[in-house]
């Protein structure tokens, strides 16, 4: 048995050591690659997908899975040997169902509308990257018809992401959050804004970098398994359990956006950096889905970084890094300002509150393109009369609308958007219940102490990487299902301090 248990680890190993390096290549390709390289990219990174992907729908790994099935089934549910065949399993069964030149399509199409999207945006030029745009929705159809039995056509995508979910499930939970948001941000909105000016002063890049590398070293970013660089549209990658990188964007002009972001991906990258070394190169060594990632990286960006008891620790520091621009600013002005609620554009910028707003609209959005409702050529128009709608504002241009992230141009159309509401939701659940193991916690942040939320987050969550689900991680460190009730305790305790929702 432990004979075929290494030789399936080893042949993971294989797919999963290819796949790691076409992620480097995107990580180069997203940060330093000059444009120039794009088209040979575009054909190196296809070939490592097809190859990755051959390797895990080899049918020696079915062989194998059948053979240590009834082993399997005889151990515990949570023994590691049970839940390595189970979730490679599953993984298996899925991408054998995807033909390999479908796989080197969608990845060459994926670093080419990249590529577009990169150039177009700052032009605010959408019908350059409309044809990208449609190639993306017929491939993202193409790949859901590779998983009949589907009842909306977003489902096998949404399944993909976040296990168990579907497009109804998903548009029930979002309606019943809808329902209590929307009254909390006309409330909050409908008095005086926030004064934010003294965030958008002049904010050189090389003081913003050294004092969000100092707060993400201090959270437990482990820079010995990780390192940031520069990028468009930040995001968290890994080419094993030991180099999980991030990265992030800077405008001088705005303090939040890059301070926050490296907090966000930080905690991202925390969640792959305590999953168990045991579980490396299989299946189990990573993030469970798309919600339970985002819980981490919300929960660090937002429950912790944007509290009133960590700045109470970091507003002195950061007044030190920046006398000019923050010396006659309050701790109380600045914490009302990163906290400001407004109907906004940009979902990555947007506040706490309305932010599930913008997340909620793109997932519509979504559904409506894939189920042929929506034409990509009437996209920008279908945007700015949804944004209006949903939140009272409406962009200028593409470039701030439909061209605003990288989302949609460098992936599917489908399983992306629900994963950050999903992940705001459960960062209020998993917090609660980490305070009722540890009422301490509290105090620490204000002392910038994070060890024992850190180490509670890496016993209960991190460490298992695949080895639940999401719905089994949930009831199991929570005590319940996923429910939206501890997140909105959460958003009202705080908001209330800062504006009186009646
Ligand atoms: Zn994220």
């Amino acid at each position: 048995m432990n004979d075929r248990i290494a030789k399936l680890k080893s042949r993971l190993m294989e797919a999963n050591d290819i796949a790691l390096a076409n992620a480097l290549l995107y990580w180069d390709q997203t940060t330093y690659m000059p444009s120039g390289g794009a088209a040979a990219r575009a054909r190196q990174s296809a070939i490592l997908s097809r190859i990755a992907h051959e390797k895990l729908s080899d049918p020696e790994i079915g062989r194998l899975l059948d053979e240590l099935q009834p082993y399997a089934d005889s151990l515990p549910y949570d023994s590691d040997v049970a839940a390595l065949i189970r979730v490679t399993r599953r993984k298996y069964e899925r991408v054998i169902k995807v033909p390999p030149a479908f796989v080197a399509e969608l990845s060459s199409h994926t670093a080419e509308s990249y590529q577009a999207w990169t150039g177009a945006r700052p032009d605010n030029d959408f019908p350059r990257v409309q044809p990208f745009l449609e190639k993306t929705l017929d491939l993202s159809r193409r790949y859901a018809e590779f998983f009949p039995g589907y009842a909306h056509i977003a489902d096998p995508l949404i399944d993909e992401a976040d296990f168990g979910m579907t497009a109804k499930t998903i548009s029930a939970l979002f309606t019943e959050l809808r329902g209590q948001l929307v009254p909390i941000v006309d409330s909050i909105t409908s008095g005086q804004l926030a004064d934010d000016s003294c965030l958008r002063l002049n904010y050189p890049e090389a003081g913003q970098w050294a004092f969000g590398i100092d707060i993400i070293r201090s959270l437990g970013y482990d820079f010995e398994r990780g390192r940031q660089d520069k990028t468009h549209h930040p995001f968290t990658t890994k080419f094993s359990l030991g180099d999980v990188r991030i990265t992030t964007r800077i405008h001088e002009d705005d303090l939040t956006s890059g301070l926050f972001s490296t907090m966000h991906e930080a905690g991202h990258a925390m969640y792959e950096q305590g999953i168990s070394r045991d579980y490396e190169s299989t299946p189990l060594g990573e993030g469970t889905s798309a919600g339970v990632h985002e819980s981490q990286s919300r929960l660090w960006e937002n429950v912790v970084g944007r509290s009133r008891r960590f700045w109470e620790h970091y507003y002195p520091h950061l007044r030190a890094a920046f006398p000019a621009q923050l010396g006659e600013v309050s701790l109380d002005a600045f914490y009302r300002a990163i906290n400001r609620v407004k109907r906004s554009l940009i979902r990555t910028d947007s506040d706490e509150v309305t932010y599930n707003l913008h997340v909620m609209l793109r997932f519509d959005l979504e559904l409506a393109l894939l189920d042929g409702r929506l034409a990509v050529r009437d996209l920008p128009d279908a945007w700015r009369e949804r944004y209006k709608e949903d939140l009272g504002v409406a962009p200028a241009d593409d470039r701030d609308g439909v061209m605003q992230d990288v989302h949609w141009y460098s992936g599917f159309i489908g399983g992306s958007f629900q994963g950050y509401t999903l992940g705001n939701i459960l960062s209020g659940q998993f917090f609660e219940a980490a305070l009722r193991a540890h009422p301490e916690i509290t105090a620490e942040i204000g002392r910038g102490q994070f060890a024992t939320l850190l180490g509670w987050l890496r016993d209960n969550i991190y460490t298992h990487g695949s080895k639940f689900t999401s719905a089994e991680l949930v009831q199991r460190v929570t005590g319940s299902p996923l429910t939206i009730a501890p997140y909105l305790r959460y958003l009202r305790g705080k908001y209330d301090d800062l504006y009186p929702i009646p």
